[in-house]
């Protein structure tokens, strides 16, 4: 039971922990972070002014406020140029650092956007592959982190994440 394609709004689900496509201002934007923002209410902004940004790769944790999920781990993905600018780094980077957080906080459930795949542009098999292979290999062997969700919010997300972890484990 660890890890999952998920469909629906990461906003509303009931896990320890749900990642936030950010960017480096760390204090809202569109999509899945307008969202999250929104779910969370005002507190969540107050709580990111003080965190001072982030470098692209790197993650950030709040208190989820008004959502279901306990906390928000705020993870700042590339913008996608043409895959020659260090993008898949930063990209794995981001959930790299997500589930350092999420093993130093103990966190046991946590779920995951398909982060960068939208305004950022990056190519939704590569950047899918890129998240179901980092997260697996960190988790597979770890106690704390026992539910793993990937986050769908379409249908061609949904299906690319669901082959690429079907040809992981
Ligand atoms: P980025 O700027 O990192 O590309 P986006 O928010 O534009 O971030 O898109 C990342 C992914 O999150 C896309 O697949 C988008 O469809 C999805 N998304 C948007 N809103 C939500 C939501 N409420 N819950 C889960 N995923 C969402």
């Amino acid at each position: 039971m660890k890890w999952n394609v998920h469909r629906g709004d990461i906003t509303e689900l009931e896990v320890d922990a749900i990642v936030n496509a950010a960017n480096k201002s760390l204090l809202g934007g569109g999509g899945v972070d307008g969202a999250i923002h929104r779910a969370a209410g005002p507190e969540l902004k107050e709580a990111c002014r003080k965190l001072g940004g982030a470098e692209t790769g790197e993650a950030k944790l709040t208190e989820g406020f008004d959502l279901p999920a306990d906390y928000v781990i705020h993870a700042v993905g590339p913008v996608y140029r043409d895959g020659k600018h260090g993008e898949a780094e930063e990209l794995e980077n981001c959930y790299r650092n997500s589930i350092e957080i999420a093993k130093e906080k103990g966190i046991s459930s946590i779920a995951f956007p398909a982060i960068s795949t939208g305004i950022y542009g990056y190519p939704l098999e590569e950047a899918s592959e890129i998240a179901i292979r980092t997260v697996y290999e960190l988790t597979k062997d770890d106690d704390t982190i026992d539910n793993v969700l990937f986050v769908a919010f379409d249908d061609k997300t949904e299906s690319v994440l669901s082959d690429k972890l079907k040809k992981i484990h």
